[in-house]
């Protein structure tokens, strides 16, 4: 098939509102490692895996040979029968996951694992009431959707009631005109007087990413979840991470982005990274947690054999190559490379995040946010051979998830492709 034919067809056939990225859309064909190949054979170096999903390489040769063993051997179950590959797994979740969290509801994606999650908190408090985060993303399904904090992904939704949005620490932009650390962490402190105006006083849950992934990488100063965690807990509530880009390593040295915080969640869900691109969501929490989703419930593809092979072979993979401790070195090594383009272009407000999830805020004079100059970077990168990812509320945040395996010369590749751009842009 011609590019045009594909274009045709997803036009005839798909549905228009799932959006593409760049003003003619990027047909894929190949993956191999960083890499990818569209339709015409054109080579890319791939800085966003499919949205902080395929972590450990394009077609990651070991763990697809899992993936073909496992097809050929047994496929799909559903969970009214048992299998060992998806108690190997949740066995697996349980020994990288933090404190007593040890398990598992398997499900097949972010969206999934949130609901899971939300559930679980007021089956177990008996608490109706959730608090989220302003520039939080959750999902696609009707609870994700009110629970996100951002209009543009809220689309056609209906209010749920009682979900209700706290400030999120965004610094660059603080919502209280306030400096850190003078500020004392006001934004989370704040918490409080939501719970006691706009609550009956009793939470089941406050939902939140450890780093805001669709709010552009917002990435809190390190008191701020303590401060809603001890909230949370006085008011009856459990603490949830989202971990959906957070997690399996990617903000470096730990599996998790709450670790960076010292706070133990009593819940955690996480997709994406998790099974290398195979469809996957996971809700882990305590065992008492666990006990208190009363009642019968049913997936028919959650803990798949294949997915939780896929699921077992990246843990194993991240282990293997002591992942954790890359993602920090190279990030480490990106976030450096990130400041010194800082220092050569104005257009740069801020580099921000951690381990391999780094992102830049473009801004005019001001903090206006330069949402036309990143639109038009997207374009220029991806010209030039290197594929990002845009978000943030007001579009002007260009992410960057480098794969997990990359090299300090990936980096460097990625660096030199993103200077020309600039220099692009700018000129
Ligand atoms: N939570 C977060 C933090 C996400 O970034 C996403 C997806 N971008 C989701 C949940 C939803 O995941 P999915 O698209 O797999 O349903």
């Amino acid at each position: 098939m011609q590019k045009s034919e594909v274009m045709q067809k997803k036009k005839d056939f798909l549905f228009p509102a799932v959006f593409n990225y760049y003003n003619e859309p990027l047909v894929l064909e190949e993956g191999k490692g960083i890499y990818l190949y569209d339709i015409e054979g054109k080579k890319y170096l791939d800085f966003f895996g499919g949205v902080l999903t395929v972590s450990l390489g394009h077609c990651n040769e070991e763990i697809a040979a899992k993936i073909t063993a496992q097809i050929k051997k047994l496929q799909h179950t559903s969970t009214l029968y048992v299998n060992k590959e998806t108690v190997t797994f949740a066995e697996k979740l349980a020994s990288i996951a933090p404190g007593n969290l040890r398990k598992s509801f398997i499900t097949n994606s972010g969206t999934e694992a949130n609901e899971t999650a939300i559930l679980a908190a007021k089956l177990y408090t008996g608490n109706e009431e959730i608090i989220a985060l302003r520039h939080a993303y959750h999902g696609r399904s009707a609870m994700a959707m009110n629970l996100t904090g951002h209009h543009n992904w809220k689309m056609g939704s209906p209010n749920i009631p009682g979900i209700h949005h706290t400030h999120s620490a965004y610094c660059f932009r603080c919502p209280l005109d306030a400096q850190y650390p003078e500020c004392e962490v006001r934004c989370a402190e704040n918490l409080e007087e939501l719970i006691l105006t706009q609550t009956n006083g009793k939470i089941a849950a406050i939902i939140c990413e450890p780093i805001q992934g669709v709010g552009g990488f917002i990435t809190p100063p390190k008191e701020y979840f303590q401060i809603l965690y001890d909230i949370t807990k006085k008011y009856g509530g459990l603490f949830i991470s989202d971990e959906v880009q957070t997690g399996f390593g990617r903000t470096g040295e730990k599996w998790w982005g709450i670790e960076h915080y010292d706070v133990i969640p009593d819940i955690i869900t996480c997709a994406k990274t998790i099974a290398n691109g195979v469809p996957c969501g996971v809700t882990i929490t305590t065992d008492e947690i666990a006990e208190a989703y009363k009642g019968t419930t049913f997936s028919t593809f959650g803990g798949n054999p294949v997915s939780s092979v896929a699921g077992t072979a990246t843990i194993e993979y991240i282990e293997k190559h002591n992942l954790l401790q890359n993602v920090k070195t190279v990030g480490d090594y990106f976030k450096e490379g990130l400041k010194k383009l800082q220092q050569k272009y104005p257009v740069i407000g801020e580099v921000r995040g951690m381990g391999l999830m780094l992102s830049l805020e473009l801004v005019k004079e001001n903090k206006i946010p330069a949402a036309e100059e990143t639109a038009k970077l997207l374009e220029i990168s991806k010209d030039n051979g290197l594929l990002v990812g845009k978000a943030g509320l007001f579009s002007n945040v260009f992410r960057f998830a480098p794969h997990l395996i990359s090299t300090k010369s990936d980096i460097d590749e990625g660096l030199r492709i993103l200077d020309k751009s600039f220099a692009e842009l700018t000129n």
